[in-house]
């Protein structure tokens, strides 16, 4: 049976290939490159080579390796001596014994390998073999490897994206930085085997944004497009409860949009501490054209695509909600609230322009002051997501005196829906058995609010 989330992404890429049919022909497989197995050997070399921080070029201190490349040229994969290879590598002086032995090892392991496949790629994409071809590596190297894999067109599993937006959808977190690829290999070959796996690994990589270059954003990728995703009812990663887990670091919280739950001086620190982030301002500063506020999603994604990997583009994310904080009219323990203008100033920088729902509730005293505010559900609101028991748990346990419950609506219009209406019936009911009356219940849109009280429908 099929994983729900390959299935999902399954009928998600339907679309997606309609728009772009060339998809199509990339699915169904290409015929297979006959490999040339001198130049495999070249780039396997450069490929380990760079990963030690080796050059070759006539002027570099390790000239001398450039002689492994003649030299692999003339071994047989299937008998040859690893004291032939270490005799070159030897001849290096000032790399230091370790190196010398993990290189030794890299290139005598990769020729065995080979010699074991008997250059048949179809044996290499095995889960058995791929076990020993991870081996070569150091430990949290293996996805690099798999990498190299898929780029000289071995059909194996390497989107990390994939593999993220996988445990987004499942886990409602990131993998942990070390999580090995064979999970992921693991995954991908389930329904329909091995010699397929890299078709499901093809459509979660597009659907995890890796396609930026093509012209394919995808919706799961760094920034994940929560609100736009078909996945959204069923992923773990905006669970509807309110999408808030122990683990989750301050990036994992900046692409959720849980603004709510990071501190301005968290954020600031995290901010600046980044070097990168402080020379790409210093860059764009000379720049005429430069707005935040033409700072965009698309533009992030562009950024991201720019320099895959670098934080820049989440640190940009987080200056404009810093700038947004600063234009918000802070709500402070003991403000009393005189008015549903209040309500509405002090959430529309924060609601306006969101284009998740997302349902909030004020707790206040017996003067009807300011205790805390609460994100009760993100995401479609109904009856169920918006339970009393959610809603009125929180203010039983800070003993609160009366509630106000305020929502957005990103369509614009702030008038209320049907279920709108039902729900806050439901509240206000729930909040006179229990003595905690709803004083309001507010509805934020980008221009404007429609306030329940005001409306004498409360
Ligand atoms: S709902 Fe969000 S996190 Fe989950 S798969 Fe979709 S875009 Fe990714």
């Amino acid at each position: 049976m099929k994983d729900d989330f390959f299935d999902q992404i399954d009928q998600w890429s339907i679309s997606v290939w309609s728009k772009n049919p060339w998809l199509k022909s990339l699915e169904s497989g290409s015929d297979r490159a006959v490999f040339n197995i001198d130049q495999l050997y070249d780039q396997w070399l450069e490929f380990i080579l760079k990963n030690h921080g080796i050059t070759t070029g006539p002027f570099s201190k390790f000239a001398e390796q450039k002689k492994i490349f003649g030299l692999v040229k003339h071994l047989n994969p299937y008998y040859f001596r690893s004291d032939e290879v270490r005799k070159v590598i030897d001849q290096t002086s000032t790399l230091p014994p370790k190196q010398k032995e993990s290189l030794t090892a890299q290139i005598t392991g990769f020729f065995r390998l080979m010699g074991k496949t008997s250059m048949n790629p179809v044996v290499l994409e095995n889960l058995e073999t791929l076990e020993e071809w991870w081996e070569l590596f150091e430990e949290k190297e293996e996805w690099s490897g798999m990498n190299w894999l898929q780029k000289q067109d071995f059909r194996v599993p390497a989107s990390k994206g994939g593999f993220f937006a996988w445990n987004r959808f499942h886990r409602g977190a990131l993998p942990g930085i070390s999580e090995h690829p064979r999970k992921w290999v693991e995954l991908c070959a389930e329904s329909e085997g091995p010699s397929e796996a890299w078709k499901w690994d093809l459509k979660a990589s597009i659907f995890a944004g890796e396609w930026a270059h093509a012209e394919l954003p995808g919706v799961c990728g760094p920034f994940p497009l929560c609100e736009q995703c078909r996945l959204a009812q069923n992923c773990k990663w905006p669970s509807q409860q309110n999408g808030l887990n122990e683990q989750d670091t301050i990036e994992t919280l900046v692409q959720k949009n849980r603004w709510d739950a990071l501190k301005t001086e968290e954020l600031t620190e995290w901010l600046l501490e980044d070097e990168d982030f402080q020379q790409n301002m210093t860059k764009l500063e000379g720049e005429a054209e430069f707005r935040l506020k033409s700072i965009d999603e698309s533009k992030l994604l562009e950024w991201d695509h720019l320099q895959p990997g670098s934080k820049t583009p989440l640190r940009f994310k987080v200056l404009l909600e810093l700038c947004r904080r600063f234009h918000e009219e802070p709500m402070n323990l003991g403000v009393q609230f005189s008015s549903s203008r209040d309500i509405y100033h002090h959430f529309q920088t924060r609601l306006g322009n969101l284009k998740q729902e997302r349902f909030i509730i004020v707790i206040l005293d017996n003067k009807h002051r300011f205790l805390s505010e609460t994100t009760v559900t993100v995401g479609l609101l109904n009856r169920s997501l918006v339970h009393p028991r959610e809603v009125f748990a929180e203010a039983i346990e800070q003993r609160a005196a009366a509630i106000i419950c305020i929502h957005n609506h990103p369509s614009g219009d702030s008038s209320p829906s049907e279920e709108d209406k039902r729900i806050t019936r439901r509240l206000q009911e729930s909040g006179e058995l229990l003595g905690i009356p709803l004083l309001d219940h507010v509805i934020i849109s980008k221009e404007d609010f429609t306030s329940f009280a005001d409306e004498g429908w409360l």
